[in-house]
This record gives structure tokens, sequence and C-alpha cells, in this order.
């Protein structure tokens, strides 16, 4: 383990241009709960993941009616949307913060919508999947802070005239195409790709890993920081994987890079 904590500080020493992509497996550790775990929020609530994979459509044909279900969620959704305001980022999130900070990582590309990763200080943060502290305008992708937009009358209306949604992602709604232009064009520049508590197996996220390694030449390496072996780690995705805590196993590669005792070889 050790052995695998200094190999990926040295190849971050030595990457061009390394980006950090994350999933549920970080925010666990804050007490974020996951969605398909043992305790996960859709495991003990059926009938509330049925409901949450009508929303998007929901939104489309009445967002009146999705606004007034949002805001008076009581099921398990609800309960997490409660746990993800109240949540702190922890020593991973931290970690990936002081890695861009180093100027080691470039990119935080995060499945989480918690904003923990913005919380922790990190400023290039890409919320694949939105965030539940802002909302979003599908017609025009703006953004707007939860706290900015009045929501007595509903739905609230973006300038353009589109109705507001939030900017969270929902099941059977498209990733908006900012967000995926420029994760893409991301995954391309990469030389390092640090996988952090995520198996990737939800596409389009998933297609990030595969385009990194896959779609570029030469390949990007690949780390994974991760509890199990996912699909990445079998399917030879991945280089190598550092398995246990992301709160802990992070820490410790910063702690190795603080050392100085990496150089970097070569150029560029
Ligand atoms: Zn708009």
């Amino acid at each position: 383990m050790k052995d695998l904590i200094e190999r990926a500080a040295s190849d971050l020493v030595n990457s061009r241009y390394a980006i950090a992509l994350t999933g549920a497996g970080i925010s666990t550790e804050s007490g974020v709960p996951d969605y398909r775990g043992p305790k996960g929020i859709w495991t003990l609530d059926k009938k509330a993941e049925a409901k949450a994979y009508e929303r998007y459509e929901l939104f489309l044909r009445d967002p009146k009616g999705y606004w007034e279900e949002m805001l008076g969620l009581k099921d398990a959704a609800g309960v997490f949307y409660g746990e993800v305001r109240k949540a702190m980022p922890n020593p991973g999130h931290y970690a990936l913060a002081q890695l861009e900070e180093l100027g080691r990582v470039k990119w935080v590309i995060t499945q989480n919508i918690d904003g923990l990763h913005l919380k922790a200080g990190s400023k290039n943060v890409i919320e694949y999947h939105g965030s539940i502290h802002r909302l979003r305008c599908p017609s025009c992708c703006s953004r707007f802070a939860f706290e900015e937009v009045s929501l007595e009358k509903l739905p609230p209306y973006c300038k353009c005239g589109g109705a507001l949604k939030y900017d969270v992602v929902h099941f059977k709604e498209p990733i908006p195409f900012d967000v995926m232009e420029k994760a893409e064009r991301e995954a391309l520049e990469c030389d390092l790709m640090l996988i952090c508590g995520t198996s990737a197996v939800v596409y389009p996220f998933a297609g990030l890993p595969r385009t990194a390694r896959l779609g570029r030449k030469p390949a990007a390496k690949i780390i994974e920081v991760n509890a199990e072996p996912t699909p990445l780690t079998h399917d030879g995705i991945s280089d190598y994987l550092i398995q246990g805590k992301t709160g802990e196993i992070l820490p410790e590669i910063v702690e190795t890079l603080g050392s100085g005792r990496f150089k970097r070889i070569g150029v560029g």
C-alpha cells in the first residue's frame, strides 16, 4: 500500500495535466448516503426511486407540480436532500483541494451533487450531475444560486422565459451540454486521471475514463482510489488500484508529495 501511494505521488509529479474524477464513495465518508449501497436511499425506499424516475418528465409536463413535489419531499429522496445540505467536506475533499493548490490537479469532475468539493476549497470543479445548491434553466443553461431565486411563486422563471428546475440532473434528463463538452475535453486533455470513490458504471460519466484511456494517444495513466475493485480494475482501464478509503489515502498522497522527495523526470 505504501508503495502504491509513493507511486501515485510520483506519477502526479511527473504528469503534465492531471484531473480527478469523484463519485459517491468520497461523500459517504461525509455522511451523505449513497443510492444503491446496503443503506442506499433507493435500497431503502423503492417507491421514492420510482417517483424519482418520473421527476424530469413531471418537470417538463408540469413545472409547478414539480416544484411543489420537490419542496414538500418527505420520502427517502427528501431525507437525502436534507442530509446533503448538512454535510461537510472530509479529508478526501480537502486533499483534492490541496492538490489543486499545489498545481498537481487541474480539474475535479464529480458525480456528486452535494457541492462538497467547492466547500472544501477546490475551484475548478465540474459538477457533472449538477448541484443541489443551484437552480438551472434547461433552455439556456443559466444557473442561479438557490438563495438568489424567489420560490414564492412557482415555478420560478429564467430571464429567457424558461422555467427553472434544480440544477441536479434527474433520471432520464440529458447532461447539460456545456458540462458534457467541458468534461469530454478534460478527459482528452489529461495525461493522468485520479479516480476517487466511484466505480464509474453510470454512462455517460463512465465514458470519461475510457476516453482518457482509449481515446487519446498516448493513453492517460489511470489511478483508482476505491474501496473495492471495480469494472475499471477488471477491464484494465486503470493502471493500478489503491484500495481503501479516499479520506485516508488522498491525504497520504498529499503528504508524500509534500515531503519533497519527488523530482520531475523528463520534460513537459
Ligand atoms: Zn434561461
